[in-house]
């Protein structure tokens, strides 16, 4: 098969990235952080995360360069020692032979720019900082970009619930996706995979979308507006993350939008390139609010493209009537 090297090593790396936030994310049930607001926390876990994934990359792929949304910069100041001190303990757990001068190295790997020629790794060590911190979704994103086409992605959801309709049941899912090979979901402990496909669902009126609970990340009040164009009645289902990709995906909901709510904002391809490819390869579509494809050729944003809408296909292009009358786009 072909990129099963790929696969197997962006999964290995991908399930240690999430141990390590779980790990990280048990300190923050201390009250005391969620009442102070503390980020801590979830800056230790991003910079360990990535560190641990890097670092992964780097032993298989010593010659793939990375794109990842952290680079170690900050961390090496005397000022912040203590800070580094955390994230190094909290790597060494999971690798303990790294020394901190590796753990930073691994880190700065994620300084790649990205562009159209050649293959990239791109990163978001910790989508969804908001939810990790409210003990809610998260994810660990990674995909491997070929000539500026996202080839194969997984995604970490370490609080995802393994089956939707026991959302108090046990958690942890992680779903993989290679071009032309379908996607599947296993749990964070069982390796078994099994294949996902999103909803069947031809009347938009039924189907059910996703979107940020944070408001400054998508446009709530002009997605209502395109949910009662389309007849859609129950509510938006709110979590943060690419766990909204997972979602429809693996049929969760039908419908995800992300409408811009700041003008001049560019997406960045951490943020959908590991969801696009696990959406397509569930029988989903994956597009901007103007119907157009992402566009991940373009170095470390999407910057030709205007928000996201994600379908199970079969309703994308009514979505995007809908969301291009209310936005007048
Ligand atoms: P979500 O969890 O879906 O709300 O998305 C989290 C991601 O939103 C973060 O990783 C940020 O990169 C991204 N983000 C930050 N500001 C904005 C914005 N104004 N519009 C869209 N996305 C944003
Ligand atoms: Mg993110």
């Amino acid at each position: 098969m072909k990129h099963a090297n790929e696969r197997r090593t962006a999964v290995e790396a991908v399930l240690s990235a999430c141990r390590l936030c779980r790990t990280v994310q048990s300190a923050l049930i201390s009250a005391e952080s969620i009442a102070k607001k503390d980020k801590s926390p979830v800056t230790v876990a991003d910079f360990g995360a990535q560190a641990v994934v890097a670092s992964r990359l780097r032993q298989a792929f010593p010659n793939d360069p990375l794109v990842g949304e952290e680079d170690a910069g900050a961390l090496r100041g005397r000022e912040n020692a203590e800070l580094r001190g955390k994230v190094v303990a909290s790597v060494q757990r999971i690798a303990p032979a790294m020394s901190e001068a590796a753990i930073l190295d691994a880190i700065d790997r994620g300084n790649y720019e990205g562009g159209a020629t050649g293959r990239h790794w791109t990163l978001d060590p910790i989508d969804g900082t908001k939810g990790f911190l409210r003990n809610e979704q998260y994810a660990v994103a990674l995909a491997l970009i070929e000539n500026g086409k996202v080839v194969l992605g997984v995604l970490g959801c370490p609080s995802l619930p393994h089956d939707a309709s026991r959302p108090d049941g046990p958690a942890g899912c992680v779903f993989i996706a290679v071009e032309g090979q379908g996607a599947t979901m296993r749990t964070l402990d069982d390796p078994k995979e099994r294949p996902i496909r999103v909803t069947s669902i031809t009347d938009p009126s039924r189907a059910s979308f996703c979107e940020s609970v944070e408001s400054a990340h998508s446009a709530q009040d002009d997605s209502a507006k395109v949910a009662e164009m389309l007849g859609i009645t129950v509510p938006p289902y709110r979590i943060d993350s690419q766990c909204k990709y997972a979602a429809v995906a693996r049929g969760d909901a039908s419908i995800y939008l992300r409408l811009p709510t700041k003008k001049g904002y560019e997406e960045k391809i951490w943020d959908h390139a590991a969801g696009s490819i696990v959406i397509r390869e569930a029988g989903g579509r994956a597009t901007d609010v103007r119907g157009h494809d992402l566009d991940f050729s373009l170095g470390r944003t999407l910057r030709n493209n205007l928000g996201v809408v994600v379908t199970n296909g079969i309703l994308h292009d009514r979505v995007v009537a809908a969301v291009r009358k209310v936005l007048g786009v």
